[in-house]
């Protein structure tokens, strides 16, 4: 990677100090560092008053214990977290994501990168990210439902529409956020819908929610390919992950005529030359609840599985990582770029490491970075919020219209930025130009707080 200006080298070591063994975030925060030189090289006032410090502590930081008790009677504990990261643009908003690997660096990571999506959504959100070391994989619906009022029961007393408005992330959907936002309202007393995202249609909810984040990331890298008079038609796409982001990405993508010939989960993958069977691929995953090996298994004659192995060794023309950090490396990029992958689409947060997205530009090859084309999802939230607030609730195809018409102004922001300081094509450092920029302007206007 590039080496950092040199007012920014001791902001950077002073991360590295304060966040010891934190290497997801440092690895977020150096990435908009490495594109943020230029800026204070034009202008040196956006450095002023420890602004880039400030942009890199967050706000605040809760930690709390999560007891609750499991199907034998057993108790359990888990950790909770949010940390709130800038609110310069509006109340905190960000996902809430129960896994095991979750810890205080994770969510870190994820509520920076969060700051610079929601800002260049051009929506009034701030950036945040909670959740757990909590595992679901496993659990019963009780169980789900106990861990759920038991996070609630901490975190309500720092949540409000107009203070932090959660939502789902990896291991938090719909079924989640329905047993939170019931023991929001019967902690607080409360109907507060603005409070909490990702609801369902008939308590709060926003249609294409749901869709929106693999819809988003679609139209996203159907603008990049537009740039080079290229589309989705007939092309050859790899989608890694199968939940929620991979889902839409894939139905998105078929809309589209592409064609999706693999997707993963986290014990394997499958390929199906002909194309994913969407409609099973959403029984196994949404109401099977069951690993992607239950899909092949049911497909035996057209479909294969690898347990573990590379889903990125598959031939394709574009790859959609829909998983998870840190899921697609260098070698895993240069195998891409070997079988003629044409553009790479961030859907998961950062799940390209920095020397894949390096090998990806030195290549040409059309990268879209987490932050921008993973908008989508966030970007409707902030519209459920909207609907939320006026008490309305808007059609599906306007609600698409809407998600379609940010998606198209995220990408033209990134690709006007990227040229204006010189860098044509690289939707990266646009990206972190463009979501920097709003943010420091607003949080200059607001004083030193
Ligand atoms: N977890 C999603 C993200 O990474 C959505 C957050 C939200 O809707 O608040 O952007």
């Amino acid at each position: 990677m590039s080496p950092l200006d040199e007012k920014l080298e001791p902001i950077y070591a002073e991360v590295l100090r304060r966040n010891a063994g934190e290497l997801e975030f440092h690895q977020a925060v150096r990435e908009v560092l490495s594109s943020i030189g230029l800026v204070i090289a034009k202008h040196p006032d956006y450095a002023d008053q420890a602004l880039i410090e400030r942009l890199c502590e967050p706000e605040r930081q809760i930690i709390f214990r999560v007891p609750w008790i499991d199907d034998k009677g057993q108790v359990q504990i888990n950790r909770g977290f949010r940390v709130c990261f800038n609110s310069a643009l509006g109340p905190y908003k960000g996902g809430l994501r129960f896994h095991p690997s979750v810890n205080l660096g994770i969510i870190k990571f994820l509520g920076f990168e969060q700051t610079f999506k929601n800002a260049l959504t051009g929506m009034p959100i701030g950036g945040a990210k909670g959740g757990s070391d909590f595992d679901p994989k496993g659990r019963s619906e009780m169980e789900i439902m106990r861990f759920c009022q038991s996070f609630m029961t901490e975190l309500y007393r720092h949540l409000g529409e107009y203070t932090d408005v959660p939502a789902g992330d990896i291991g938090v959907g719909q079924r989640e956020i329905g047993y939170m936002f019931g023991q929001y309202k019967r902690i607080t007393n409360r109907y507060e819908s603005g409070v909490l995202t990702g609801k369902g249609l008939t308590w709060g909810g926003s249609q294409v929610r749901k869709e929106a984040t693999g819809y988003g990331a679609v139209f996203f890298v159907e603008q990049m390919l537009k740039t080079r008079g290229l589309d989705f038609e007939g092309k050859k796409v790899v989608v890694s992950g199968s939940g929620n982001v991979a889902i839409y990405t894939i139905e998105k993508i078929q809309e589209l005529g592409g064609r999706v010939i693999a997707c993963s989960d986290s014990d394997g993958y499958v390929v199906e030359e002909s194309g994913i069977d969407l409609d099973l691929l959403k029984e196994i995953k949404e109401v099977r609840r069951e690993r992607i090996s239950t899909y092949a298994k049911l497909r035996k004659d057209t479909a294969d599985y690898v347990p573990k192995g590379r889903i990125w060794d598959v031939p394709c023309d574009i790859a959609m990582p829909c998983a998870t950090q840190n899921e697609l490396n260098g070698g895993d990029a240069r195998k891409l770029v070997q079988n003629g992958v044409i553009a790479v689409g961030e859907g998961a947060n950062m799940p390209c490491t920095p020397d894949a997205v390096q090998i990806f530009q030195e290549a040409n090859v059309l990268f879209g970075p987490g932050k921008a084309t993973n908008a989508g999802g966030v970007a409707t939230s902030a519209l459920e919020m909207q609907q939320n607030a006026s008490r309305d609730s808007w059609t599906f195809e306007e609600t698409e219209q809407r998600l379609a018409t940010i998606m198209r102004q995220i990408h033209d922001r990134c690709a006007e930025t990227a040229e204006e300081y010189g860098m044509p094509g690289n939707y990266v450092a646009g990206a972190n130009i463009a979501g920097f920029i709003r943010v420091a302007e607003a949080m200059r206007a607001l004083g030193v707080i």
